[in-house]
């Protein structure tokens, strides 16, 4: 038996000390702490590491803070196109969807389609056809909708013309609101995941994102990609976010694992070389989560900060933001 454990983050980037303020962080923490617990309960109470990430992922979506379901991120015509996925590591069964608009829980699509479909990825209307067949609740765009991430928006069609990650287009909004203050970039992705390690040794690993801010239409990131922002087997499970492109590129997920598997390296060296060196080759920016199966557990990133925290069964929750 191993001690169950669960990591989850919330997105990386620019996240610096002074660009937050004493409630922001009070809430982010509060908001990374109640997600934790539910997924520590999960795992106490015996349930396998896929129910805990599935349902840390869920809660995570619900959370209007973080860039995945409510309080996603828009795209250039400025609507909602949300990516998830789930991967268990005892099976290799997977499941995820692709540019979703009216799913309230992408993740409980995705983990539907990992128990109710011989097929791996949904898109578009076709996955919200099979998540509704399947009992998922449909919402509205509105749902969505968020004051700040329409702000962010806004900001970056006017300043950048490009795509942003959920937090980089926040920084350009601190900046804004304060110029004397150019340091106080908050940039991260906001996208959100989770891995895990039950009593079993099981592994598993879930990822959901509104993707970049102010995205092209039909854009797919690495978050509905298994092998890129998300993938487990019975070597590790890892979730990442970060610039998605790059973590395709790199098929960043799958090769901690690899390299744990084919060089004999650690979780923690294996994590480390695809996040401080394989992906800033490529300008890749982010970060991952990774737990193996022996319930180590890394949480590297190459941006100032990604919000992230540990839980292991039968002890207090840890919570980080900044480097
Ligand atoms: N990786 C996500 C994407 O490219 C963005 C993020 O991590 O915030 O869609």
């Amino acid at each position: 038996m191993s001690q169950a454990v669960i990591a989850i983050h919330g997105g990386a980037g620019t996240i610096t000390r002074a660009a937050m303020d004493a409630q922001r962080e009070r809430e982010y923490t509060a908001a990374l702490e109640q997600v934790l617990l539910a997924g520590q309960r999960v795992l106490a109470d015996g349930g396998s590491a896929l129910d805990a990430v599935t349902e840390a992922v869920r809660l995570l979506e619900e959370c209007p803070l973080f860039n995945a379901g409510r309080g996603a991120v828009l795209t250039h015509a400025g609507t909602y196109e949300l990516d998830a996925s789930v991967m268990d590591g005892a099976t290799l069964n997977a499941g995820a969807v692709a540019c979703v608009k009216r799913l309230r829980n992408p993740v409980l699509a995705a983990r539907a389609v990992l128990e109710h479909s011989e097929h791996v990825l949904f898109a578009a209307e076709g996955a919200e056809a099979f998540a509704q067949a399947q009992g998922l609740e449909l919402v509205a765009p509105e749902y969505f909708f968020t004051q700040a991430r329409h702000d962010q928006w806004l900001r970056a069609r006017e300043t950048a013309g490009m795509a942003l990650l959920d937090h980089d287009a926040a920084t350009l909004a601190a900046q804004a609101a304060k110029p004397a203050d150019p340091l106080d970039a908050d940039k991260k992705f906001g996208t959100v995941g989770a891995v895990a390690c039950d009593a079993r040794g099981n592994v598993a690993a879930a990822t959901s994102t509104g993707g970049v801010t102010n995205k092209q239409v039909g854009r797919v990131g690495d978050t509905p990609v298994l092998g890129a922002g998300c993938y487990a087997d019975d070597v590790a499970a890892v979730s990442c976010t970060g610039t998605g492109e790059m973590f395709i590129r790199t098929s960043a997920a799958f090769d901690v694992s690899a390299q744990m598997r084919y060089a004999g390296l650690s979780l923690e060296e294996s994590a480390r070389r695809v996040v401080m060196e394989k992906l800033p080759a490529i300008q890749g920016r982010g970060g991952l989560i990774a737990v193996d199966r022996a319930g180590n557990v890394t949480l590297p990133f190459n941006t100032e900060g990604m919000y992230r925290g540990v839980a292991r069964v039968g002890e207090p929750v840890n919570v980080w933001i900044y480097g």
